[in-house]
């Protein structure tokens, strides 16, 4: 069902943002920092830059800005709002996301993650073309956000005419203030209904199972127009399992009720995914309205929490999870891992039941544990992860005393230091903490410090355009499709494109192949490939290209000399390598820990296996599985790594072995 445009401008003037409206522009005119406090869905994204465009905000062709801490919000919001003013996406108004850009000469309202507008301070360190930015969303205090907010308690005093807005949940609103001398707060006025909140009698063994359940029965025990289900889940992989779990459970109910044979015949239900790495498409279902007869179900990650605002949700079932990245000192790299909530995030989660009328909140845990073992507030990501990109940044942007640098909650120092630690070692910093050559050209790449350095080296190696290809590849999410019951068919798809001994080589190759076949969709559909992740790598392969000219990296190719790619990938990952240590063992040569392959790398299972490779990445289940390895020659290891080995624990880990 289309809403008219017509439609679409009452439901807007019904926002409390809009009506606010008349007190919202004097306060943001004579102040140049505001903080504005708004429950979720009280139209703060969408309607504050239509309402500062309208008051003439954007006079001699300068533009407001609007970050994001997530790429689906700045894609999603910015689609909405350019319906709303009705006009074409990309003109008027636009996004901005890595490795995407939605806007022209003509853009005046610009959404974007806030990643993009720390990019576009290297550009343009003053922020000339904006008159005014808005800081969304700045109580989840994302890392780039915390940056950004760094940068402006500079940048505003050099721009006296500049705004900066913050939005933010009630929570965090008193310390935004207080880091900008005082600045006012504005709480737009709304109403929330009631929420009931259901706590577990105990603690669930599986909360997939047990969200199930509680949506099964929900749906069976009231009526449809009683209102949407929101589940929140963790990430793509157990909403998928919800997903499909539900539409079992619901066809077997049917069947016995009134002999459905599938999920398609049942007629009063719809149930939608939301997550990141969904298609664009598929994201923006979530906003269509059904028909009175059915419900929805939809199931997603944090996205829901304060984000995107979905209508019509009376009752929502809250997992207790959320995948975070952490930054593990012990490995010197950053996961991503399932953890409990905090408090702060269940009362945002509850909280989307009550927006049209009273809620229920089912929450999966118990009171104690929310009482007892639950966080008030979730640890800034500042706090918890890899500084590498951020350092690399602030360096170029001349801050060079990282330590003295105005964060709003400063970051560990350890941290801190590992982090110098491996620039220093990629030989991105020199020995007294200046940036180098290579480091400057690597803070130009929007891709983290390894990669960055990886495709510097290769152009060197004359090889940039096997690495590009690779690293853009990398970039994506999965490349091989494995459907369920044709594995078996996968997996021996997937085994033709392997290159011996490396899975970089192999992402090389299926792209290669992709590419002689005419980038056809048809043929990674026969062989088992995701079309749209190559898709993606390709267009992400043209915009890092647009990076290397405009910085006179030249593009080369090996020709087939694949040894010299092997050695430029190993310049950037020597630090993330291991050795063999008996059959088919590994010991991570950092850590001094038992590492091994992953099953679906195309090193598995060899008969001889290498004695050295390199991982891009870490997966921490019940063991520690390498991801995306590529075996290399022991001598670049000396070359590239030795000062960052823990030799002791390495040989203690062997002695160990043999005894
Ligand atoms: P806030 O930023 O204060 O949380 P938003 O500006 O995101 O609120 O949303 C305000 C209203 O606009 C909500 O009722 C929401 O449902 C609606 N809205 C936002 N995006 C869309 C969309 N893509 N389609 C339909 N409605 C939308
Ligand atoms: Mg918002």
């Amino acid at each position: 069902l289309q809403p008219s445009q017509e439609d679409i401008q009452k439901q807007r003037q019904t926002l409390p943002a809009y009506k606010a409206r008349g007190s919202l522009i004097p306060m943001i005119m004579n102040n140049q920092v505001a903080i504005i406090i708004g429950e979720t869905g009280s139209g703060k994204t969408t309607q504050l830059p239509q309402i500062l465009y309208e008051a003439g905000f954007c006079h001699d062709n300068t533009s407001i800005g609007i970050t994001q801490p997530r790429r689906v919000a700045a894609m999603s919001v910015a689609k909405r709002v350019a319906t709303e003013m009705n006009t074409p996406l990309g003109q008027k108004v636009g996004y901005s996301i890595r490795f995407e850009d939605q806007t022209s000469a003509e853009t005046r309202i610009k959404f974007m993650t806030d990643g993009i507008l720390l990019r576009e301070t290297l550009l343009d360190p003053l922020l000339l073309k904006y008159n005014c930015i808005i800081i969304d969303e700045a109580h989840e205090r994302s890392l780039n956000t915390d940056v950004l907010l760094g940068i402006f308690k500079n940048l505003l005093t050099k721009r006296k005419d500049i705004k900066l807005i913050i939005t933010s949940a009630t929570m965090n609103a008193a310390k935004f203030s207080k880091f900008f001398g005082n600045a006012p707060q504005f709480t737009i006025p709304g109403r929330t209904f009631p929420v009931q909140i259901i706590y577990t009698k105990s603690p669930v063994d599986d909360y997939v199972d047990s969200a199930v359940n509680e949506a099964v029965r929900i749906h069976m025990q009231t009526e449809v127009t009683s209102g949407d289900i929101l589940i929140f889940m963790t990430g793509q992989e157990d909403i998928e399992t919800t997903c499909e779990s539900i539409k079992d459970r619901l066809t077997e109910v049917y069947a016995k009720k009134n002999g459905v044979g599938s999920f398609d015949e049942i007629d009063d239900i719809e149930i939608f995914p939301i997550y990141s790495a969904l298609p664009p498409e598929l994201q923006a279902r979530i906003f269509h309205k059904l028909d009175h007869s059915k419900r929805k179900i939809v199931v997603a990650t944090n996205i829901a929490e304060t984000s995107l605002t979905i209508d019509g949700i009376k009752y929502v079932i809250d997992s207790g999870y959320s995948k975070l990245k952490v930054f593990n000192p012990r490995i010197g790299l950053d996961s991503l891992m399932i953890t409990p909530i905090s408090l702060a995030n269940a009362n945002q989660r509850s909280g989307r039941a009550g927006r049209t009328g009273p809620g229920i909140a089912y929450r999966l845990f118990t009171q104690e544990s929310a009482e007892e073992d639950m966080y008030v507030q979730t640890i800034p990501e500042i706090q918890r992860t890899n500084l590498s990109n951020t350092i690399l940044l602030l360096k170029s942007l001349d801050i060079n005393d990282i330590v003295h640098f105005p964060f709003l909650d400063k970051p560990p120092l350890q941290t801190l230091l590992a982090s110098l630690y491996e620039l220093w070692f990629l030989g991105a910093i020199d020995n007294f903490g200046n940036l180098t050559s290579l480091g400057s050209q690597m803070s130009k790449f929007p891709l983290q410090a390894s990669l960055s350095k990886v495709l510097i080296v290769a152009s060197q190696n004359k090889c940039s355009e096997e690495l590009l290809t690779i690293v853009s590849m990398l970039s994506v999410p999965q490349v091989f499709n494995r459907p369920k019951e044709r594995e078996k068919e996968a997996d021996q798809a997937r085994g033709r494109f392997f290159v011996p001994r490396s899975d970089h080589l192999t992402l090389l190759n299926v792209y290669n192949q992709w590419k002689s076949n005419k980038f056809s969709s048809q043929w990674c559909e026969k062989n088992f490939l995701i079309y749209r992740s190559l898709a993606r790598a390709h267009e992400i392969r043209r915009q890092l290209i647009k990076v290397m000219r405009e910085n006179d990296i030249p593009l080369v190719s090996s020709g087939s000399d694949w040894n010299i790619v092997r050695r430029s990938i190993c310049s950037g990952f020597a630090h993330q390598a291991a050795k063999v240590t008996g059959l088919r063992k590994y010991v991570n040569l950092r850590t001094g820990m038992a590492v091994e392959l992953h099953p679906t790398s195309a090193l598995y299972g060899l008969g001889d296996p290498p004695t050295s490779v390199v991982y891009h990445e870490l997966l921490m289940t019940s063991k520690e599985y390498m991801c995306f390895v590529t075996a290399v020659d022991p001598f670049w290891l000396m070359e590239f790594g030795p000062l960052i080995y823990d030799i002791k624990r390495v040989k203690q880990y062997e002695d160990d072995c043999s005894t």
